[in-house]
């Protein structure tokens, strides 16, 4: 058992998430967010690569706080716009976080891609800083296509235009428990709980 991890993300959705994925694989802990520690640093995202982001968030919150820190980046990587938004998913129309703006630029972007080109992947790198120096990264991808109108009212980002593969519905008309065990981020910290289990 850890004591105490630190998710290093205030976005919700996501703590939801990652919480749900450690307490299905077993991984026992109280887990923190910044919001919960003095004074947390800000980190910035300016890693070239999802892996980059996510070690500098575990990395810069685990110095802070002395404490087992788990950091993610994630993003949509669209093959019709050459792999972007990727790494600037969350501020694709300019504002960090405004997900109705994101989803409808990629829309307008996509308007002329026929049915057969609209191939993406949502990807999340998982990294995890330990207080002892050790660091582990891992990735999880899920696979799919962008549909043409948003649907569905779960979920978050990019999820109402995401239509995983061998599905109908988007992951924005999925329930948090489906969506979990298929999503990237599902498969990519599943894989941090089994290192994080047999690394104490
Ligand atoms: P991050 O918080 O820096 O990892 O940025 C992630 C951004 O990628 C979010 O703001 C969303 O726009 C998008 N994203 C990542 N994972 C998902 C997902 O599971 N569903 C929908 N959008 C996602």
């Amino acid at each position: 058992m850890i004591d105490q991890i630190v998710i290093a993300t205030n976005n919700l959705h996501k703590v939801g998430e990652i919480m749900d994925i450690f307490e299905e694989a077993k991984l026992k802990s109280i887990f923190l967010t910044p919001k919960q520690l003095k004074n947390p640093p800000e980190v910035i995202e300016d890693g070239a690569t999802f892996t980059a982001n996510a070690l500098k968030k575990a990395r810069e919150l685990c110095a802070h706080s002395g404490l087992t820190t788990v950091g993610d980046d994630s993003g949509l990587v669209v093959d019709a716009l050459d792999g972007q938004p990727g790494i600037l998913s969350a501020r694709w129309a300019g504002q960090h976080g405004d997900d109705e703006a994101n989803l409808q630029l990629v829309l307008k972007q996509m308007e002329d891609v026929p049915d057969e080109l609209r191939q993406a992947r949502f990807v999340c790198a998982a990294a995890v800083a330990l207080s002892d120096g050790r660091e582990f990264a891992v990735t999880g991808e899920l696979l799919g296509t962008i549909t043409r109108s948003p649907r569905g009212e779960n979920g978050f980002g990019y999820d109402p235009i995401f239509m995983a593969e061998g599905y109908q519905i988007t992951t924005g008309e999925m329930d948090s428990v489906e969506k979990n065990s298929i999503s990237h981020r599902g498969i990519a910290f599943r894989k941090l709980a089994s290192l994080l289990k047999h690394s104490f």
